[in-house]
């Protein structure tokens, strides 16, 4: 169903059950030999779910190979290796924002406040090693939000910082929510927007980040992936590839057309924008991200098409 300016979901439909998706591809991330990231989590949180499909998927009884189409632009498989990278990359700026690892210039940040904007089935607020004393808060529709934090919560497992929810929608006032729930605009903030963006209008991701950047003291950090717009010219190609995906997965008994899910047309380049804006900015593409860490290639039809391999990861520290 397309989408509308106020529509809902949980993690079994619409735009939640992309939150699930992913999550069944870090959990297949999280089992690969020489895996670049560890989930716990996202096999456990999958199967409470209950979409059969992603179940079998995360569990390893469906392989990725078996549910692609040929050529895979959007395919599970693709998926997979794209979540490897992209967790990484998140993981790695948190750790950096607040001072993890061993960079000097982290330690000299100070950040103790986090935001994970659309943060659906996202366990960082679990299992990444938070410095004492960091807040994190976590933006998600309300459904999204109530069953990760009951789920977690039937497993036992625990924050490793001061974990606050904000049950809100993204295209409203969120930010009042955000600080009703105790967070302070005048300290420095690490801010994620992971597998946000292109579900957002073109001018919902500008204000986004227009608002990301007014709530922001100097010295925050924000990550966050740009989606390329895709040509008009390519719209009916990469519908249709999106349509062949969804018909492989119909066929495994799950209904999800991305294609009726994400915005494809014109908008602003994330970095760019960002940078306008007084953030100093850096960015790598997927196809760089993977190529780094070994996986395996992005094809010139994929790119052709889905401009897939333009996908940008951004980080910025916000100057005086
Ligand atoms: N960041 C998480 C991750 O990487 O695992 C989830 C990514 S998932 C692809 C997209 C997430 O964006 C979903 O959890 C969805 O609920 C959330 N989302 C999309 N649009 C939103 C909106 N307008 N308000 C709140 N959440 C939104």
């Amino acid at each position: 169903m397309a989408r509308t300016e106020n529509d809902t979901w949980d993690l079994a439909s619409s735009v939640g059950a992309t939150a699930t998706m992913v999550a069944a591809a870090r959990a297949i991330a999280t089992k690969a030999d020489d895996a670049l990231i560890d989930d716990p989590f996202a096999e456990p949180l999958v199967r409470a779910v209950g979409v059969d499909f992603f179940t079998k998927l995360a569990s390893g009884e469906l392989r990725a190979e078996d549910v692609d189409v040929d050529h895979a632009s959007v395919g599970m498989a693709r998926m997979t290796d794209n979540m490897a990278v992209r967790t990484k990359f998140f993981d790695e700026f948190f750790a950096a924002a607040v001072g993890g690892g061993n960079s000097a210039d982290a330690a000299a940040s100070g950040v103790r406040q986090a935001v994970i904007l659309a943060s659906g089935l996202d366990s960082r607020a679990y299992r990444l090693a938070w410095p004492a004393g960091t807040t994190v808060y976590e933006i998600d529709q309300p459904e999204v939000i109530e069953f990760k934090t009951r789920t977690l919560a039937d497993f036992g497992a625990e924050p490793t910082a001061d974990r606050r929810t904000v049950a809100v929608d993204l295209r409203f006032d969120w930010p009042s929510a955000l600080i009703a729930a105790g967070f302070d605009p005048s300290r420095p903030t690490a801010w994620s927007a992971e597998g946000l963006l292109g579900y957002l209008p073109p001018e919902a991701q500008d204000k986004l980040l227009d608002t990301i950047t007014e709530l922001s003291a100097v010295g925050s950090r924000v990550a966050v992936e740009s989606t390329p717009g895709i040509d008009p010219a390519d719209h009916e190609k990469a519908i249709e590839r999106m349509q062949e995906a969804a018909q492989q997965w119909r066929n495994h008994g799950f209904e999800l057309d991305f294609a009726d899910l994400i915005y494809l047309g014109d908008r602003n380049e994330a970095s760019a924008y960002l940078a306008d804006r007084g953030w100093q900015v850096s960015w790598q593409s997927v196809k760089q991200l993977l190529s780094e860490n070994g996986l395996p290639e992005i094809t010139e039809e994929d790119e052709d098409v889905a401009r897939f391999g333009d996908l940008q990861y951004v980080t910025g520290i916000l100057g005086s």
